[in-house]
């Protein structure tokens, strides 16, 4: 796989649509760094009584449209390079799906399953306690990604509680969102994002007048969004045929038991072992022929090789950044629709947003009402950028890019710059 600078590749799409949008040169300068960079470097106490060192990024993009909003990875792989990309496609996204948030990520260099569950709950009480004031209800709101969990949020919100005075405490919930339901979670929020990738899916049907009903999908990444994209997929009556994860890729030609693999590699924590499934390589998996594929693992995971070997129809981008720009022309030279992944994921932070405004309100919703809202919110927007892309003629990334600088620039038109 070659080797991309994840930033670049981000800076050199917003570039593409700041020429559709007519973007002036000054908001294309600001977008173009981060406001804020923090790099924390913490000690934490392991089970074996030694101390060891961790380092922790928490970009802050931008928050003009409002608190900086994103994910928290622990991964092995956590640079700032990454980070940095990552916040600023949560300004697009954020933007682009018209939620009062801006642009933030964060991360932790840290393999999760090398650690036990105290060490993970040390780690990440000591990242928030290093993170201090630079994250708030008001100010930058965490959320899961990668390697994160409900559990840890739950730790974030409590350490980040207990800076507070008595009388403010309760005040903090919002402070991060993906919570567990009994600690201020939304109902919805684990599914939101496979949901999401899969309401654009079955818009991308009606809109082609295909049929779902016996379709096949693979997918790639079997941890949050994956399990839940391949639930909703065969909710539509698509069979899920071929599925990878870290440990490598398994398929089922008539497809795969989604309810009995989700369980199992929640469980486990992986998908090795499936016993009902035959295993195949990484070549074999993204050679296999299906309708649908679902990038549900990483960035950077499709590159020039991949895209010459896929034989789907469409793509709709669970994960962020997987389709490199190698790949982009080839998928778009075989006509594989790309739904992008600023569209494609949001509906992991439409619904922590629709947690956060509970927190704020002290208000619980019912599952439906969530579900609602968010599918309401994902088809306008799928509808939006698929129209704007045609209209201009450019790619559903680069439309999906270009509706969310036409918020920001007038958002820059109207406030000016201080002072
Ligand atoms: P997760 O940790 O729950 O799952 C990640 C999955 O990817 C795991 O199954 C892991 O085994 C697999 N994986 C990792 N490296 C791989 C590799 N090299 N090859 C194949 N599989 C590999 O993380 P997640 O929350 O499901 O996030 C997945 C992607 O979706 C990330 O790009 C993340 O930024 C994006 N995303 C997540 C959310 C969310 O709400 N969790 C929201 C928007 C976007």
């Amino acid at each position: 796989m070659a080797h991309y600078e994840f930033f670049k590749v981000v800076q050199n799409y917003l570039e593409q649509a700041a020429k559709v949008v007519d973007l002036p040169p000054h908001v294309a300068a600001i977008l173009s760094q981060p406001k804020n960079e923090i790099i924390v470097h913490f000690p934490v106490r392991m089970d074996d009584n030694t101390v060891k060192l961790f380092t922790g990024y928490r970009i802050q993009h931008n928050n003009i449209l409002g608190p900086y909003k994103g994910g928290i990875r622990y991964h092995q792989s956590v640079n700032l390079d990454d980070v940095k990309a990552l916040a600023s496609m949560m300004t697009w996204k954020c933007s682009l799906m018209d939620i009062p948030f801006g642009g933030g990520k964060g991360g932790v260099q840290v393999d999760p399953r090398a650690h036990s569950k105290d060490e993970l709950m040390r780690i990440t009480r000591r990242f928030t306690h290093a993170l201090g004031g630079n994250i708030g209800p008001e100010y930058d709101i965490p959320a899961p990604d990668v390697g994160t969990t409900a559990q840890m949020m739950v730790w974030m919100m409590d350490t980040f509680m207990n800076r507070m005075g008595d009388s403010e405490k309760n005040a903090q919930r919002g402070v991060v969102t993906g919570k567990t339901l009994a600690s201020g979670g939304s109902q919805g929020r684990e599914q939101a994002t496979g949901q999401g990738a899969v309401v654009c899916v079955r818009e991308w049907a009606k809109e082609n007048s295909f049929d779902l009903k016996g379709a096949t999908a693979i997918i790639q990444g079997y941890g949050n969004v994956g399990t839940f994209a391949s639930k909703f997929l065969v909710d539509l009556g698509v069979k899920v045929i071929a599925v990878g994860d870290h440990t490598g890729y398994i398929t089922k030609e008539g497809g795969l038991d989604v309810p009995r693999l989700f369980d199992y590699s929640r469980s486990k924590g992986s998908i090795a072992g499936f016993e009902d499934a035959k295993v195949i390589t990484r070549e074999q998996f993204f050679q296999t022929k299906a309708d649908i594929f679902i990038p549900a693992a990483m960035e950077n995971t499709v590159g020039a090789q991949e895209a010459q070997w896929l034989d789907v129809k469409m793509i709709s981008e669970g994960a962020n950044g997987p389709t490199n720009p190698e790949a982009e022309p080839i998928l778009a030279k075989k006509g594989i629709t790309i739904v992008p992944d600023i569209l494609a994921n949001a509906g992991g932070v439409t619904v922590s947003y629709f947690e956060w405004i509970q927190n704020k309100r002290s208000e619980f919703w019912e599952l439906e009402e969530v579900e609602a809202r968010l599918e309401k919110r994902m088809v306008r927007q799928y509808r939006k950028v698929m129209a704007y892309a045609k209209n201009k003629g450019v790619s559903p990334r680069i439309a999906a890019y270009s509706l969310a600088l036409v918020n920001l620039k007038t958002a820059y038109d109207e406030r000016g710059i201080f002072p």
